[in-house]
């Protein structure tokens, strides 16, 4: 975990103070729901516990009962099927149905039960895969998705739509916040499920250790990404939580991006791997380039602290400690 305690207080008074209030992060086992509950309860406030017994948030039934009991008086949605370029593209079924069920559920309970504040997650797939660069929040639905994740996109769409659907139809104060490629403690990294950045990482730490002389990268090397560590996105979505209140989503980054080459090389350098980088050809590049406009969060008086040499290497101290933990396990 990255040292936060250098953070400034917020440039302005919370529209929605969050100190004392109960808020249920769903997703809070997850990398960026427990970064966020990290967070809150650092703020003061009462983080309401997942159920002990796993909920199923795909089932209408059991988040209804579960929020009629816990009663929160906000919401943050952290919950959904993620996964990388390759996870996306072999199960389009699990991430867009499984996406729409667990939002909807819990979008709609959350309306239905009297719950006050809600910020929903999504991603910055959700835009054209040609979209200009750096991309506006007003991008959103002018031009065709990219392909590898064009299901997970669609249902991420759907629930920025279902928020500005309730503020429209029922008054509620419910939000949409897009954030850009994430990484940090709690990642997944896993190579056939996993995004890029915790994959290079186990990829330069397992080349090390062999004395490999080479490690392989997906692709030509030469899609760029803007990448995010989650403490400080877990800051940002909290302070929109106290800050913003309007229709539109909020874009979420550190408004820099890197090509996956130039990533693999400072990867590498990080974890002190000094063999080859091999591109991997046969693998897709999925959407050429994907940097945020950061503009409007910016001018809410929010901006990123961890630069992404620093987030790499905390990440893989916690990826260390992880495997030694297993280890001993
Ligand atoms: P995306 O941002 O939705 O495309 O998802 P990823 O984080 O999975 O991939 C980002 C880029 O990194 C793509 O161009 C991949 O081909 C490339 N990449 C290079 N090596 C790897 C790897 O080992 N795993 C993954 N997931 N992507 C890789």
């Amino acid at each position: 975990m990255v040292d936060q305690t250098e953070q400034a207080l917020p440039a302005r008074d919370p529209i929605y103070p969050l100190s004392g209030k109960r808020v249920w992060v769903a997703g809070q086992r997850g990398m960026v729901g427990s970064a966020v509950a990290r967070r809150l309860a650092a703020l003061g406030c009462v983080v309401v516990p997942d159920r002990p017994d796993r909920l199923d948030l795909r089932r209408q039934d059991e988040v209804a009962d579960w929020l009629s009991e816990a009663r929160p008086d906000a919401i943050v949605v952290a919950a959904a099927r993620v996964g990388g370029i390759l996870a996306n593209d072999t199960y389009p079924v699990d991430f867009l149905e499984d996406n729409l069920l667990i939002q909807t559920n819990i979008i709609g309970t959350a309306h239905r039960i009297g719950v006050e504040r809600l910020l929903f997650l999504g991603s910055s797939c959700i835009y054209p895969r040609l979209a200009d660069q750096p991309i506006s929040e007003d991008a959103l639905l002018t031009g065709p998705l990219e392909a590898t994740n064009q299901w997970y996109a669609v249902a991420k769409i759907a629930g920025i739509k279902l928020v500005q659907a309730y503020r429209r139809q029922y008054g509620r104060d419910y939000i949409s916040a897009m954030p850009t490629n994430l990484y940090g403690p709690g990642d997944n990294f896993d190579l056939n499920s996993s995004h890029v950045l915790p994959a290079l990482i186990r990829k330069a730490h397992e080349a090390k250790i062999a004395r490999a002389e080479s490690m392989t990268v997906w692709g030509s090397g030469t899609p760029r990404r803007e990448f995010m560590h989650v403490d400080d996105c877990a800051d940002a979505l909290v302070y929109l939580l106290q800050h913003y209140s309007d229709d539109d989503h909020v874009n979420v980054g550190v408004s820099s991006d890197i090509s996956i080459h130039e990533l693999a090389m400072l990867v590498a350098r990080i974890i002190g791997f000094r063999g080859e980088i091999v591109l991997d050809q046969t693998r897709p590049d999925g959407t050429p380039r994907k940097l945020l406009d950061t503009g409007r969060l910016t001018g809410l008086g929010w901006s990123s602290r961890i630069t992404l040499e620093d987030g790499i290497a905390a990440t893989y101290r916690w990826f260390l400690d992880q495997s030694e933990l297993r280890s001993i396990a």
